[in-house]
């Protein structure tokens, strides 16, 4: 992904867990997270739901380094949602949060080069903070029996003890192992987290101009001369016009989304840094002008990637899909990709509904 103007779309590919670890810098969705940076990653206190403040659930993360900058040679902005059916609101975005974090070429938790893409290469987690069990976010308390296992909050920690971890916390704690993989997906995870797959990213074709929109509007133009008895279309009025074609073109918008995408039907992102969100629907309340300020640095937002609606087909497992759901989701960041406070940077999400 680089700055030109075309867009890159994602699209979904199974792929076996330990190709998505961390070190392999994934674009994913579902599973826990791939943290990038490992020192501030955020507990069920910071990634918390500002409706009902359960801890949030890993939704994607896409990899997208800004890499003629060494500072953010890495950078991952990650997208969490709180899957609770009273918190998910048409056109509002609080049942979200988005952080970004980047790391330079050269630092302490990776490999300056690539590592080799085999299934039993070690990576060490002995500096990493102590994760959930269930949900992969920084996990302060750990079982009082064993002290192996770690969870975000009381929630997780129950819901690990009923579905496994009762049946092997004395095996753990007999066992001389002392870190555990904390990115696999444990069979309490499945209970909450979304089907994990990698994002493959790949160019759009280059949009055609089309015919078929010019010869759709003369019809409706023709369609109103008819109706207007009209001889010329200077008999009519600009206002007519415009509710004329407010009335026979339900939504342009809607009708623009489809053809967009319908060359690619199953994308899930659309990739633009810098460039602007493809709206799925006319009733746009939204004044990107006035998306907040990066709260770090103070500088501009730009619009960075869209996730589609096509996603909610693919993640249908854990989290009770139909409690969720979306138009677009637009996420916006810092322009400059600051360095200012946290290794984890809240950035800013937009959703937008069909409905309103
Ligand atoms: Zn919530
Ligand atoms: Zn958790
Ligand atoms: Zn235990
Ligand atoms: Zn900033």
């Amino acid at each position: 992904m680089d700055d030109s103007s075309k867009v890159d779309i994602g699209f979904l590919e199974e792929k076996p867990s330990w190709q998505l670890h961390p070190k392999f810098f994934p674009s994913k969705v579902g599973g826990k997270p791939a943290w990038l940076d490992k020192n501030d990653i955020p507990s069920n206190l910071e990634a918390c739901c500002r409706k009902c403040t359960d801890p949030l659930t890993f939704l994607c993360q896409i990899y997208a380094p800004f890499e003629d900058r060494d500072d953010a040679f890495h950078r991952t902005v990650f997208v969490f949602i709180c899957g609770n059916k009273a918190c998910n609101k048409p056109n509002c975005s609080d049942n979200f949060m988005v952080f970004r974090c980047q790391l330079p070429r050269k630092n302490d938790v990776y490999s300056y080069e690539p590592y080799n893409d085999t299934v039993d290469e070690a990576f060490d987690m002995n500096k990493w903070p102590e994760l959930c069990n269930v949900c992969g976010l920084n996990a302060p308390s750990h079982c009082a029996k064993c002290k192996k296992m770690f969870y975000c909050c009381r929630k997780h920690q129950v819901n690990d003890w009923h579905n496994e971890h009762k049946e092997i916390c004395q095996q753990i704690l007999e066992s001389s192992e002392n870190k555990l993989n904390n990115f696999i997906v444990t069979q309490s995870g499945k209970s909450i987290l979304f089907k994990e797959w990698e994002i493959i990213i790949d160019q759009e074709d280059e949009e055609e101009t089309s015919e078929v929109d010019v010869e759709k509007e003369m019809d409706v133009l023709h369609k109103m001369m008819e109706e207007k008895n009209a001889g010329t279309l200077g008999e009519i009025s600009e206002d007519e016009l415009d509710q004329f074609v407010d009335h026979h073109c339900e939504d342009k918008v809607y009708e623009k989304f489809n053809k967009r995408i319908s060359k690619h039907p199953d994308q899930v992102i659309r990739y633009e840094r810098g460039g602007s969100p493809l709206w799925i629907t006319k009733n746009v309340d939204f004044d990107i002008s006035n998306i907040p300020k990066c709260p770090y640095c103070g500088g501009e937002r730009q619009f960075e990637f869209q996730i589609m609606p096509q996603l909610l087909n693919f993640i249908n497992v854990g989290v009770e899909v139909n409690s969720i759901d979306w138009g677009i989701l637009a996420i916006f960041t810092c322009k400059q990709s600051c360095n200012e406070g946290l290794s984890y940077k809240q950035e800013y999400i937009l959703k937008q509904d069909i409905r309103n």
